[in-house]
């Protein structure tokens, strides 16, 4: 069973999808209707993305994951890529899945290991 916010995201796609599909092989589709609907099924693609590396990171055997941290609004473990981490003096930033912005000081520990 997946997370509940990666079927709705999941669902989500599959619809954008489905939408995407018929526009298409309309020829009455007006071209921007379709641009647009394209941008719906991209996000709707990178959302299902961003999700699954970071409720099932697979990639953290090749050492992409920079940060592993609980979220309160999705109540899960969620995994930051390193890549979406920003690290500026004493803090770090991230995007977490859920949408919000986080900024925290980087522990001490933490500092001397990335040194
Ligand atoms: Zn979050």
């Amino acid at each position: 069973m997946l997370h509940p916010a990666l079927d709705d995201a999941f669902d989500e796609l599959l619809t954008r999808w489905r939408v995407h599909h018929d526009l298409r092989r309309s020829p009455a589709t007006p071209v921007p209707r379709l641009a647009r609907s394209r941008i719906d099924l991209d996000r709707a693609r990178t959302t299902v993305h961003r999700l699954r590396v970071a409720l099932h990171p697979y990639g953290n055997d090749l050492g992409l994951i920079g940060k592993v941290v609980l979220c309160q609004r999705l109540d899960e473990v969620v995994h930051i890529p390193k890549l979406e981490l920003t690290r500026l003096g004493g803090s770090e930033s991230f995007e977490c899945i859920c949408g919000d912005r986080v900024e925290q000081a980087i522990s001490p520990r933490t500092r001397r290991a990335t040194a």
